[in-house]
């Protein structure tokens, strides 16, 4: 890292440098008192790149001048659609193009990839989880337990920082799943935790937990776009993530899923089938019989959603040639230099519970007050920084590396280090 310093001066200077820079252009923000806002919620819904309305037009006049022909006419024929997303999608997760297909939404996939996964038997019916996950994946895993007749009680391990820490050690999620032995049927976690930013070790959570018969799983929400990874070489068996955060896609954007070839290239492991995900050639055919196509596109049941995969594209297009290399780098500095000037504010009670190794975060810093959390989230909001508040007391700061700016996060500095003077009582009044 550079000797930062907390002056605008010196993060305009970083802006000058920013190869990225450039990026920002192809975004439309929201608007506050006439200027855009800093926008600190790419983690939660990311922004509308402004080639979606263009693409979306294109696409509706294909319709219109085709009709059922689309299918096969249109400039990207429908009936292929999901194709042209593999090979941006595979260098994302760091896969092969087989092994990924863009289809539904998250909490979908989720429960459609523990149909695989999670197939208990009376030994071996246990998962480990991490405490605290994002509730829809709390929900899914704990209705599948019950659907196999399992109580969540018992069946489902749940990994919690140690008493007082708010990150999970990994050592504890090794050691876990060592103990649970040949009773541990799956382990599912986020990539990153949605609430800490704490992103984990997936090749040696994946490792252990093969060690022991288990499959491996990580919802990727808040990894992908956010921090490269290598889910094939990792051995990881399955992952699923949404495209409507860091990958800007839009709201209730196509989701996509990994599953190792190991799987995914055998006929005879077990899916749950539709006709779009039988072997192609044989689609329209009609024929009884399902025969999984090779890979994670098995998995696909229904047609493509073309609309909602219009934005996907345009987004996906800028991530490939933003670069997650380039990406990752600025993104190391911008997060860092939040944290630096984090560290500067000394008028207000919060702890920063993001890990602090680079390596063991992406960009997102999130804070936990002591109290006036919820003010101090309202001031950012009247000063046009879009940041997210999560009760009971957390705000979370997410500087994107595609458009965010060193100053976007100087001003979101400038906010709370004023604040100061609002939040100190005077013990004599007003002088
Ligand atoms: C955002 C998010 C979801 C949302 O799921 P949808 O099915 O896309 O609505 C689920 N899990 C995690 C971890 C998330 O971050």
């Amino acid at each position: 890292m550079p000797t930062f310093e907390a002056s605008l001066e010196f993060a305009q200077s970083l802006d000058q440098t920013d190869i990225l820079f450039p990026f920002r252009e192809r975004f439309h923000f929201p608007q506050h008192n006439g200027k855009d806002v800093h926008y600190f919620c790419g983690n939660s819904l990311g922004l509308q790149p402004k080639s979606v309305g263009y693409l979306m037009e294109k696409e509706l006049a294909d319709w219109a001048a085709h009709g059922v022909e689309g299918h096969f006419r249109a400039a990207l024929p429908w009936f292929s659609y999901h194709h042209f997303f593999s090979e941006r999608l595979a260098k994302l997760v760091g896969a092969h193009k087989d092994e990924v297909v863009a289809m539904n939404t998250l909490t979908v996939n989720l429960h459609l990839l523990m149909m695989s996964f999670y197939r208990p038997t009376n030994g071996r019916y246990k998962i480990i989880m991490e405490a605290g996950a994002f509730p829809s994946d709390q929900y899914a895993i704990e209705t599948q337990v019950r659907m196999h007749g399992y109580e969540p009680d018992d069946a489902i391990i749940e990994i919690s920082p140690r008493y007082g820490a708010h990150i999970i050690e990994e050592e504890d999620i090794l050691n876990a799943i060592a103990g649970v032995g040949d009773e541990l049927a799956l382990v599912i976690m986020g990539g990153v935790n949605y609430y800490t930013g704490q992103f984990f070790d997936m090749a040696r959570i994946t490792e252990a937990a093969h060690q022991v018969g288990a499959y491996a799983g990580f919802d990727l929400a808040h990894a992908v776009g956010n921090i490269p990874m290598k889910l094939h070489d990792w051995q990881v068996d399955f992952a699923c993530w949404c495209s409507y955060k860091y990958l800007n896609s839009g709201p209730g954007g196509v989701g996509g899923i990994f599953v190792h070839e190991k799987w995914g290239n055998d006929p005879s492991f077990f899916r749950l089938a539709g006709w779009w995900g039988n072997e192609e050639t044989n689609r329209f055919k009609m024929k009884k019989g399902f025969v999984p196509q090779k890979g994670a596109a098995s998995w696909q049941m229904s047609n493509a959603p073309v609309f909602n995969m219009v934005a996907h594209n345009a987004a996906l297009d800028i991530y490939e040639k933003a670069g997650m290399t380039a990406l990752k780098e600025k993104s190391i500095l911008l997060t860092g230099y939040l944290e630096y000037l984090l560290g500067q504010v000394t008028n207000l009670s919060f702890v920063v519970i993001t890990p602090k190794d680079p390596a063991r975060r992406g960009c997102q810093i999130s804070m936990l007050f002591n109290d006036r959390g919820r003010e101090v989230f309202d001031k950012l909001t009247e000063a046009g920084v879009v940041a997210d508040w999560r009760e009971p007391n957390v705000i979370r700061v997410a500087p994107v590396p595609l458009y965010n700016t060193f100053e976007d996060v100087y001003r979101l500095y400038e906010v709370l280090k004023n604040m100061e003077a609002d939040l100190t009582p005077s013990a004599f009044g007003a002088n």
